[in-house]
């Protein structure tokens, strides 16, 4: 084990070595049990899809434009676009300002 010249450096390395495989092995377990649960979960499940340009949404398919979108606000029966929608409700519900 010891062969009589080892210093605090490779002690202290040889320690810290250790210590990190232990918790890389530990994580790598961890998430490998977690993979297999889902997997029997839910054993059709694709993966997210994944695009860093944001125009695609995660099942990628190209986003829609959320002002094509309309709700109708039943307070005042108005057909709202959805991005507009939630600032409406607001003041449509008498909120910030009061103004009705
Ligand atoms: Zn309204």
């Amino acid at each position: 084990m010891t062969t009589g010249n080892e210093t605090v450096e490779s002690l202290s390395a040889g320690i810290y070595s250790n210590l990190i495989s232990a918790l890389v092995q530990d994580l790598v377990a961890r998430e490998t049990a977690k993979q297999r649960l889902l997997a029997a979960r839910y054993p059709g499940a694709q993966p997210y899809h994944r695009d860093d340009t944001g125009a695609l949404d995660i099942h990628g398919q190209p986003k829609t434009q959320e002002s094509s979108r309309y709700f109708l606000c039943k307070n005042c029966g108005r057909e709202i676009s959805a991005n507009r929608f939630a600032a409406h409700l607001e003041r449509c519900l008498g909120g910030r300002g009061g103004r009705r």
